[in-house]
């Protein structure tokens, strides 16, 4: 059942949001050649819980820790560890926050140093079709829409799109109904309605879209070893409209990017 939030219950998930994001933000500060994802892990989870929050990954579905963290050739799910990072890796970052009973889910593929122009071009792609996503997500179009466009365009490219692993609804869960493919067929699945907050998450593979799971139980990897990215809003379904309660912002803002990416989705502030 998908659950629809009244605008009180959407400002609460804005909150926990930012709250990710701004963790991001810190991440994005440290994240260089020779630092450890387990470094990292514990920057975060002090982080969280300094803004009131508890880490919501750690402990969900048994995770043991506060960031996924996913070098190269992983997709998701990668857990913190001792080795350091080197220069020339990206490393997706995936970080949840709960507070006031509600979550915050999203991620950004970081570069380390100087990284390969092929990898660059992974990423920006991705995150295109993340916004080109967020776009669909209007009312009265179907998942079926925003998957599609998401697919249409990666493919494009020649990439890869994963399959077994989707965005999602978000609200008291961290997944909640209905699921958010990044495949699909215009005009199909479930009509998009307001009041309807979702995390949309393209996991785009430089090459094959077949993924392998590590021994650990959690890891994802891409099958053919080549490069994968992933970057994840959290999104509300306002007045017919997308709107963004997490934000690359603070991101951008720590590494020097100038973007307007976001401005068609961001909460009109009403002039006083
Ligand atoms: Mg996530
Ligand atoms: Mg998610």
């Amino acid at each position: 059942m998908i659950k629809i939030k009244s605008p009180e219950e959407i400002e609460l998930i804005r909150e926990s949001a930012l709250i990710v994001s701004k963790t991001l933000g810190m991440l994005a500060k440290v994240i260089q050649p020779g630092i450890t994802t387990l470094k990292l892990d514990q920057l975060a989870e002090e982080f969280i819980y300094d803004q009131g929050a508890e880490p919501g990954f750690l402990g969900l579905y048994d995770f043991p820790n506060t960031l996924c963290v996913s070098p190269n050739e992983q997709v998701v799910h990668g857990i913190p560890n001792d080795t350091p990072l080197i220069e020339g890796d990206i490393l997706s970052v995936d970080c949840g926050a709960l507070k006031n009973g509600f979550y915050g889910d999203h991620a950004y593929t970081f570069e380390v140093g100087e990284v390969d122009p092929e990898v660059k071009k992974l990423l920006e792609v991705t995150k295109a079709s993340l916004y080109l996503g967020i776009a669909q997500f209007r009312q009265n179009n179907r998942i079926g829409d925003l998957g599609h466009t998401i697919q249409s365009y990666t493919e494009s490219f020649g990439y890869g799109v994963v399959r077994e692993l989707v965005g999602h609804g978000l609200g008291r869960e961290m997944h909640e109904s209905p699921e958010i493919p990044n495949y699909g067929r215009k005009g199909r699945g479930k009509k998009f309605v307001n009041g309807m907050v979702i995390a949309i998450e393209p996991m785009t593979n430089q090459g094959t879209k077949n993924i392998k799971q590590l021994k650990d139980g959690w890891t994802i990897k891409t099958a053919d070893g080549k490069p994968s990215a992933h970057f994840e809003h959290n999104v509300a379904l306002i007045d017919g409209k997308p709107q963004l309660l997490s934000t690359f912002e603070y991101i951008y803002e720590a590494l020097e990017i100038i973007s307007e990416e976001e401005n068609p989705f961001r909460k009109i502030s009403v002039k006083s």
